[in-house]
């Protein structure tokens, strides 16, 4: 049996992080078995079909490395696989079941429909059902109704006093009992499909074995294994993973603790890898203390046994934070360049001001690197590099404690570095010269560099002084310190 697992995202909005994360699992499934990765495009919810979403959502799929072997662009043998395209394939289907019985036509009215809710309530019941009304209907008043063309769903007929069985490959069985479960609305009145009905019929007709999918889907498996039985079709395997979460409570990913959708972080600056990387681990764990995972590696060793039996799992954003960093570390400073670029152009964000040529820019990527743990820190941690820093008075002094003292330190250095030549300013001379000096002066350390640092940077943190001296250059450094003197 050849694999076939598929994401069936709707859009209806922006593409959730943890789409990213199902996508991810269901894309390895098929890669790990030879199979095959089908994208499905769900847009029969037209009241909450945002116009372009699905245009974002392929776009972002892409921009984090995926591909499909069936779907939009690619088309495939089971095309078209964006669902507003296949209405007649679910007409058709629903009115097989109505045929065999599992299935009937319901004329109810909005009203009644509201009224039946409302009286379910005031008798205290937990969920509201269709009371299979038009069940009772004779084929004559179905007839009658639909040549006067009163309005109509269709609806699953459910069986009464039964059960039905999940076999989750994660969670287990799972019995839900078929009293708990509403007369599914399958055809809406305005032709279009319910998502379950379009899930069922798609699913098999594309010939789809794994659903691998989030846990919120869980409660609508029932109806689905309900219909693919009426149908007389086989089951596919479900494993429902995981839901996210914020570290350290049970909330869902939150606007307030950062992004949510995937394109959001890619425009924060995480790379793609860093991004599916930590995504690999939210449910699955290889049970070993590896971290570092290309998708090559993850493909190789993923497998549904190993995705946690938890409803939650910890979306913990500095773990992120830091994978980010590593793979900001593998890559060469031009590789780093070039990424930033590309970023920067996509995002519409400046990197730097000013005309500065690519190898200067490249020197700083090289110099910050070490320390960057998103490309949007770029230009915050950079800035000083392209641009005079406003240095805050109050820091500069506060390194020595008396401006007397601050004014005395550059004032030594000042004179240092104007009499070295511009052949020997490098990071060894500077170092070793002004490490002289300090013993000359009996400055302390800290006190002296620090004061450096800030004068010519405005900032406390920077990378290595020296370093960061060399690179600005002679003019830049003596301009910048003498800034600072009164006289
Ligand atoms: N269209 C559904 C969604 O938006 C698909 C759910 C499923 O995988 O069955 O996520």
């Amino acid at each position: 049996m050849t694999v076939r697992t598929r994401m069936a995202p709707s859009p209806t909005g922006e593409y959730h992080i943890g789409g990213m994360r199902t996508l991810l699992y269901n894309y390895a499934l098929a890669k790990k078995h030879n199979g095959q990765f089908i994208l499905r495009i769900e847009d029969t919810d037209r009241e909450r079909f945002v116009e372009g979403a699905m245009e974002r959502l392929i776009r972002v799929i892409k921009d984090y490395g995926f591909s499909w072997d069936e779907g939009p662009e690619v088309g495939g043998p089971h095309a078209p696989y964006i669902q507003s395209e296949r209405l007649d394939i679910y007409k058709k289907h629903a009115l097989e079941l109505v045929e065999k019985g599992h299935a009937y036509y319901c004329f109810c009215t909005k009203e009644r429909l509201e009224e039946l809710r409302e009286s379910q309530k005031a008798q205290g019941k937990p969920t509201t059902k269709y009371d299979k009304h038009c069940l009772s209907l004779s084929k004559e008043e179905i007839q009658e109704k639909l040549n006067s063309g009163i309005p109509y769903v269709i609806r699953l007929n459910v069986p009464e006093n039964n059960t039905v069985v999940v076999k989750d490959k994660i969670l287990g069985e799972i019995t839900f009992p078929t009293n708990d479960i509403d007369d599914q609305v399958l055809l809406k009145s305005d032709g279009y499909p319910t998502y379950h009905l379009a899930v069922v019929v798609d699913d098999h007709l594309m010939e789809i074995n794994y659903v691998l999918r989030g846990m919120e889907w869980l409660p609508s498996t029932p109806k689905h294994i309900l219909l693919y039985k009426a149908f007389g079709w086989d089951l596919p395997i479900y494993a429902h993973l995981p839901l996210l979460k914020e570290k350290g409570g049970t909330q869902k990913l939150s606007k307030r603790m950062g992004s949510v959708a995937a394109t959001e972080f890619l425009a924060e600056g995480y790379l793609p890898e860093a991004l599916n990387n930590f995504l690999m681990f939210l449910g699955w764990n290889p049970g070993t203390e590896k971290e570092i995972y290309s998708l090559e590696e993850f493909i190789n060793d993923f497998s549904i046994e190993k995705v946690g039996k938890t409803d939650l799992v910890s979306f913990d954003r500095d773990k992120l934070l830091w994978y980010n960093g590593y793979y900001i570390r593998q890559l060469s400073a031009e590789e780093l360049f070039n990424r930033l670029s590309a970023w920067s152009e996509k995002h519409n964000i400046k990197l730097y001001e000013g005309a500065v040529d690519n190898e200067y820019v490249i020197k700083v990527t090289s110099l910050v690197q070490e320390r960057l743990k998103t490309l949007k820190e770029f230009t915050e941690v950079t800035e000083y590099f392209f641009r005079e820093p406003k240095v805050d008075q109050t820091l500069l002094v506060k390194q020595t404690g008396s401006k007397e003292k601050s004014e005395d330190i550059l004032n030594s250095y000042l004179n240092l570095y104007s009499s070295i030549n511009k052949a020997d300013w490098t990071a060894e001379f500077l170092d070793e010269k002004s490490h002289e000096l300090l013993k000359e002066k009996e400055y302390k350390p800290k006190e002296a560099f620090m004061t450096i640092r800030v004068a010519v940077s405005g900032e406390t943190a920077t990378p290595p002084l020296f370093e960061v001296l060399t690179l600005l250059g002679k003019e830049k450094t003596l301009m910048r310190i003498k800034q600072h003197l009164s006289n």
